[in-house]
């Protein structure tokens, strides 16, 4: 019997890997490099288009907003329930912005990534596109 290796969709995304195959990168370079991470323009395995037309990820621009927003409400109750409380407004901005700035590079990458794997209609997991080697 054949073992199936389809990789979740949570997997997947996790890695970054292309919703219609799950296969192909979506970046090129680790999320964390001195050169700026770069999104593939097409799959490479399958040839998927990212950018479904133009201006497509301003939308990642709402989700990346939505992911800063929860970090910066985690990172300042984290700090206060680390250090108890602490007078002034400083250490919690510090803080915050702090984490937002650390954190970004993984806002960017996985903004695009949710933006493409739940919030766009018509675009899913095609099995026969994991399979095929070649570009078709
Ligand atoms: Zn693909």
């Amino acid at each position: 019997m054949e073992k199936d290796h389809t990789p979740s969709a949570v997997k997947a995304a996790l890695q970054a890997k292309c919703p219609r195959c799950r296969e192909g990168n979506m970046f090129t370079g680790k999320t964390y490099s001195l050169k700026a991470q770069k999104m593939n323009e097409t799959c490479p395995h399958c040839g998927l288009r990212y950018e479904r037309e133009p201006g497509y990820f301003y939308v990642a621009m709402f989700v990346s907003y939505a992911f800063a927003m929860a970090e910066m409400i985690a990172a300042c109750v984290g700090f206060y329930i680390i250090t108890g409380y602490m007078e002034g407004p400083w250490p919690y901005l510090i803080a915050t912005i702090g984490t937002v700035i650390v954190l970004s590079p993984l806002n960017y990458r996985y903004s695009r990534v949710v933006l493409l794997y739940w919030l766009t209609p018509g675009l899913s997991y095609q099995p026969e596109f994991n399979k095929v080697a070649e570009k078709p």
